[in-house]
């Protein structure tokens, strides 16, 4: 075992504050991975706080959070044929699965149906906790690491491991591409990853933000149009227009109105996931023959999939860099949309703690 320095949300009510741990000696398929940086996913700020009772068992406490991981090998375990030293590699939701249900055979290892085990507030095969990114260290077996595009700064390729694939996932499997009108609804960290990868896909997009203050940025990450939810007209002009919404929102809203949005057998995609459950309207599906659906991250082989594209159309996030004694104050601004577009920890600031 390695003693690992990181930061951890000792309940759901205490502030995230320094925290030692021990990682498990590498195994034979097993990498070390030196953090370099790690992304701020709105899903931290949910799970450190406990805000996903009605879904999941309890958070488990202390958690360390993070799941946008990118660094470089420092060892790798005999077996390892993979990733050598110096390697840049990145972690992202999950570090293992069952490796043999139909899930996992398809490369849905996120939708495993035995268990996936996620890289924090989760529980590994042999039952021990998992800690998260904001931490120096992470010992990953190789199969669930991933190759980082070597053209593209390693900070802002972070946010790529969640928010990248979170977005990406949903564009592939609904076909957005030339000739398909997208929405996509809330431009955070999930969101702007999105505008920026269904315009390199292809598509026309459309941002639909609560105002208009984010405009200038929607333009320049690639949509081509951008809307005001907080605009009653938006709704009127844009009915029937879009073949998918994918709507990354995780606070109340008024779903069936964007079920008028989409043309007839158009998604509406659900990837932010809110507090409460969600009240649906049965008829502006069923008029249109409509779907509501929803996506998870992405497997391991869309993930570097993904990268790889990244990588080839210079694609990453638009990230403000922090030390990690700013975490607390990093959450408070996502919580008020205050970001452009995602905090990237610099974990080279942990050694000041
Ligand atoms: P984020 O950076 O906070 O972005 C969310 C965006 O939603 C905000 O930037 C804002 O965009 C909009 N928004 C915020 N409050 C709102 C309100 N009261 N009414 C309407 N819109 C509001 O969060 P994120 O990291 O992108 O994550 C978004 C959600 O996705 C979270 O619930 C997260 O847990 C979830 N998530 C899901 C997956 C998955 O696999 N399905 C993966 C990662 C994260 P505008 O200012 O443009 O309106
Ligand atoms: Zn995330």
């Amino acid at each position: 075992m390695s003693k690992t320095k990181g930061y951890a949300a000792p309940t759901s009510k205490a502030p995230l504050a320094p925290y030692s741990f021990e990682r498990r000696d590498p195994r034979d398929h097993d990498v070390v991975i030196d953090i370099k940086y790690c992304g701020i996913c709105h899903s931290d700020i949910h799970q450190t706080r406990n805000e996903w009772g009605d879904y999941l068992e309890e958070s488990i406490f202390p958690m360390v959070p993070g799941h946008e991981i990118a660094g470089v090998v420092t060892s790798v375990g005999s077996k390892v044929t993979k990733y050598k030293p110096g390697d840049k590699v990145g972690v992202g939701c999950f570090v293992d699965s069952c490796r043999t249900c139909t899930e996992c055979k398809r490369d849905l290892e996120q939708y495993c149906s035995v268990h996936t085990t996620f890289t924090y507030n989760s529980r590994d095969n042999d039952g021990k906790p998992t800690y998260g990114g904001y931490s120096e260290s992470v010992v990953v077996d190789e199969n669930y690491v991933l190759r980082m595009p070597d053209n593209l700064p390693l900070d802002a390729c972070a946010p790529l491991l969640c928010a990248g694939i979170t977005l990406y996932s949903p564009l592939k499997h609904w076909q957005a591409g030339p000739g398909k009108k997208v929405a996509i609804v809330g431009m955070g960290g999930l969101g702007h990853m999105g505008v920026k990868l269904a315009h390199a896909l292809g598509a026309e997009v459309t941002v639909l933000s609560q105002s208009l203050k984010k405009k200038d940025d929607g333009k320049r990450l690639g949509a081509d149009h951008f809307y005001a939810t907080s605009d009653p007209e938006t709704f009127t002009k844009l009915k029937r227009y879009f073949d998918l919404i994918i709507n990354t929102v995780s606070a109340e809203m008024d779903w069936n109105e964007y079920f008028n949005l989409l043309k007839v057998d158009g998604s509406l995609v659900v990837v932010g996931i809110p507090e409460k459950k969600i009240p649906i309207g049965a008829m502006g599906l069923a008029t249109g023959r409509r779907s509501l659906a929803g996506s998870s991250i992405g497997g391991i082989k869309e993930t570097q999939e993904m990268l790889d594209f990244c990588g080839r159309h210079k694609i990453a996030s638009d990230i403000e860099v922090i030390p990690i004694q700013k975490v607390n104050e990093a959450y408070e601004r996502v919580q008020k949309s205050d970001v452009r577009y995602r905090f990237v920890i610099d974990m080279a600031s942990l050694k000041n703690s």
